[in-house]
């Protein structure tokens, strides 16, 4: 069998993984057999050398942050400390049952409400509430506490959330998901949001505006105090996208700008394994107005500094419940180990060096002569430039540069977004990087610019390297198939993510 083989393909009839210690386990007594089993399940038969190869030739094919460089602009590919993880891993964690009474779940809990004040105090916000399970869920939980501030107010015409063009797709998601519609706010040539059009746009139906800031544009919102009076004198509430948070840590916080909801990337800021689907936390923070209405069990703690679940019996207005018990709880301890580690001064470092490295890295490149899109401004932790002029003069796109990166040993930077920039690369060498790193990275650029421009033809055809070549993306998305059956060929054809559906 060759390398490529589906774990399905490989092995044969009868093969187990259990050749070195055989002896099966008997069906445990007492199933009904209504629920048993009449065929065997369809699993790969194969020997427990070929399971552990194949899965670790997968792991090796993997980009990651302990292999390489990951600079995906917006989403923070940062490395994630070993003791955050291990700690978070520690037994009392780990084997905690999530129905255990709370008086045996105390430390659990400290941890939780420990975590809660952190980021409260981090955001200069009221309070936390840790269950939702990712960005977007944290998104939707803060859209629909502003639509519930709206409704026990009686205030039913507030039918719009406004969205600047350069935000990301889950904020009209989110919107058009709570019931919104979503107007949408231009930026000006500065890449702040245009003020002219934000005044012309509020007004009694206002429900509020979703901002990220530092934006996904990678500059800070200069007028975001002025913006925050424009939006609260029309009577909506700020919605804060934390999923740039690294970029101002310990220096400026959301509360204090105006924001009256903000949700927190726990997996990007704070430090656990992400991508690829892998777990999140998207724990959100509220200003006072929005606190009875926030999403449940939080933490709360008595007099005595016992812990307790704080329910709907004492919060009626709640919008409810957006997980099983607590949410992610592997992602909330290892977010709250890795801010405990940092402590205020570290928090503010983390601020410092990612700020610092995407201004050395953009600087870098701009003097190789890549065009960075916001020239006259400092970049946050993340920045764009432009491949429109290599484009137009020799046929190098965006995409072109992102797929040779990885022959480099790079993972891409993320492309094509904010949408607003043509032939864009998003930035974010985050602040766990080296400057060795970093000018690494430039030589790779400056190599790939030249290789297109002496053959064009052979930068088209990158990447070389890879398991897989140019992805058909659009069929990928239309006809997505991961699904094997018996029966099926494996995949011959490598110029494409789907196998034909059945
Ligand atoms: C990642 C991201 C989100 C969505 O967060 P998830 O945790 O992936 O759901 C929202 N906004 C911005 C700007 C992001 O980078």
């Amino acid at each position: 069998m060759g390398n490529d083989a589906l774990i399905f393909e490989q092995g044969s009839p009868g093969r187990r993984a259990t050749a070195q210690a055989p002896g099966h386990l008997p069906a445990p007594d007492g199933i009904p057999a209504a629920f048993l089993r009449q065929e065997a399940p369809g699993l790969p038969e194969v020997s427990e050398l070929q399971v552990v190869r194949h899965y670790t030739r997968l792991s090796q094919r993997n980009f990651s942050i302990d292999t390489h460089f990951y600079p995906l602009g917006s989403c923070t590919m940062k490395y994630n400390p070993r003791a955050s993880n291990s700690l978070a891993l520690l037994p009392g964690f780990l084997d905690r049952h999530p129905w255990a009474p709370t008086r045996c779940g105390q430390g659990f809990m400290a941890c939780l409400w420990e975590l809660q004040d952190m980021l409260a105090e981090v955001t200069g916000l009221a309070g936390v509430s840790l269950t939702p399970m990712a960005g977007a869920q944290g998104e939707f939980a803060g859209v629909a506490m502003i639509r519930a501030y709206h409704r026990a107010r009686n205030d039913d015409a507030r039918t719009e959330i406004l969205v600047p063009d350069a935000a990301h797709g889950t904020n009209p998601a989110t919107a058009v998901m709570c019931g919104f519609r979503v107007r949408e706010i231009p930026t000006d040539s500065d890449g702040d949001v245009d003020m002219q059009a934000l005044r012309e746009a509020v007004g009694p139906a206002t429900a509020g505006i979703m901002l990220t800031n530092p934006s996904t544009l990678g500059v800070f919102e200069r007028r975001i105090s002025e913006m925050a009076d424009v939006v609260h004198q029309a009577g909506g509430l700020l919605y804060y996208d934390g999923a740039n948070l690294n970029a101002i840590l310990g220096k400026v916080r959301p509360g204090d700008m105006g924001f009256d909801v903000i949700h927190i990337n726990l997996h990007k800021t704070f430090s656990t394994p992400h991508g690829g689907g892998g777990p999140g936390a998207g724990a959100i923070g509220v200003g006072e107005r929005l606190l009875p209405f926030m999403p449940l069990p939080v933490v709360g703690r008595d007099e005595s500094g016992e812990y307790h679940w704080v329910t709907e019996a004492d919060r009626p207005r709640s919008i409810g419940r957006l997980s099983a018990f607590m949410g992610n709880a592997g992602v909330l301890l290892r977010a709250y180990v890795y801010a405990r580690m940092l402590g205020r001064e570290g928090m503010s470092r983390v601020a410092e060096f990612a700020t610092l490295n995407a201004n050395y890295l953009m600087t870098r490149l701009r003097q190789e002569g890549f065009q960075v899109w916001f020239r006259n401004r400092r970049a946050s932790h993340e920045f764009i430039i432009s491949f429109r002029r290599e484009a137009r003069e020799h046929g190098i796109t965006a995409m072109d540069v992102a797929k040779r990166l990885l022959d480099y040993g790079y993972h891409a930077p993320t492309a094509y977004f904010p949408l607003l920039v043509p032939e864009c690369l998003l930035i974010e060498p985050t602040e766990t990087e080296t400057r060795e790193e970093l000018d690494g990275f430039v030589a790779a650029m400056v190599a790939i610019r030249q290789e297109g421009i002496d053959d064009i033809d052979r930068l088209k055809g990158a990447p070389y390297a890879m398991p897989v070549r140019r992805l058909d993306e659009v069929r990928a998305a239309r006809e997505l198939d991961l699904a094997w059956r018996p029966g099926d060929n494996r995949t011959t054809d490598t110029s494409t993510a789907t196998r034909r559906a059945k």
